[in-house]
């Protein structure tokens, strides 16, 4: 299958979840997950029609912007707070921040360059001790302490899922994530405008988007299909 196929694939499932799940197609980001490939076949998909993509280690990100500053790039793994310097200006969206010394250190370098640095919390649902993220029950004084931080601007919240044998298991996890979602959308914070759900991978995309995922990150389904 080539990249044109199996694009075209993860689009009409895309499309096919969002109806079941009464979401617009157009609602729904399609972040590319890039991390496996190089640059050239981040063209020929960018070329392909996907702005978006996803890169979970700093370094590579930022070979990977360097080539193609016309995409919009999201950056998805663990921020050491040592390379904030590399990413604060440079992407669309942080999906991972995951504690409060990593969001002081954001916010300071924003402040220095000028710049807002929009970010989702990411929550660490299923409790997996190696996986990162809050611990659902602090999501609600997490953001309420951001607020105090003027560079941030929250747009949302993410998770990664366990990884399962099957899609349909991680259901339960994108179920308490849109929850916590509703419930703490009820408050008003400073920065904080939970606009995005980022959920869903490769085996579990069309599960998390019935489940109101409006931004899902993919990458062996279009980079390596089976
Ligand atoms: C690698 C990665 C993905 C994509 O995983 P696939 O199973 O290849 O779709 C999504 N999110 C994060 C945080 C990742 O590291």
């Amino acid at each position: 299958m080539d990249l044109q196929e199996s694009i075209a694939i993860v689009r009409n499932r895309i499309a096919a979840a969002a109806a079941k799940s009464g979401q617009s197609v157009s609602d729904i980001t399609l972040v590319a997950v890039s991390k496996t490939v190089d640059s050239e076949t981040v063209r020929q998909a960018y070329e392909l029609g996907i702005s978006d993509f996803g890169e979970n280690r700093v370094q590579e990100l930022t070979h990977k912007i360097d080539q193609f500053p016309q995409a919009n790039w999201h950056f998805i793994g663990r921020l050491q707070t040592n390379k904030v310097k590399d990413v604060v200006g440079k992407v669309a969206l942080i999906h991972s921040l995951d504690r409060w010394n990593l969001a002081e250190r954001l916010n300071r370098r924003g402040l220095q360059q000028g710049v807002t640095v929009p970010c989702l919390v990411q929550v660490n649902v299923a409790g997996e001790e190696q996986k990162a993220g809050i611990n659902p029950d602090e999501v609600e004084s997490f953001l309420e302490s951001l607020g105090q931080l003027e560079a941030l601007r929250i747009y949302g919240l993410m998770t990664m899922a366990p990884i399962l044998d099957q899609g349909e298991k991680a259901r339960p996890v994108f179920k308490e994530l849109y929850q916590i979602k509703e419930k703490v959308s009820k408050n008003r914070y400073n920065s904080v405008s939970l606009r995005y759900l980022s959920m869903g991978m490769s085996q579990d995309y069309e599960v998390a988007i019935e489940e109101g995922a409006n931004i899902v990150r993919v990458g062996s389904a279009i980079f390596h299909p089976e």
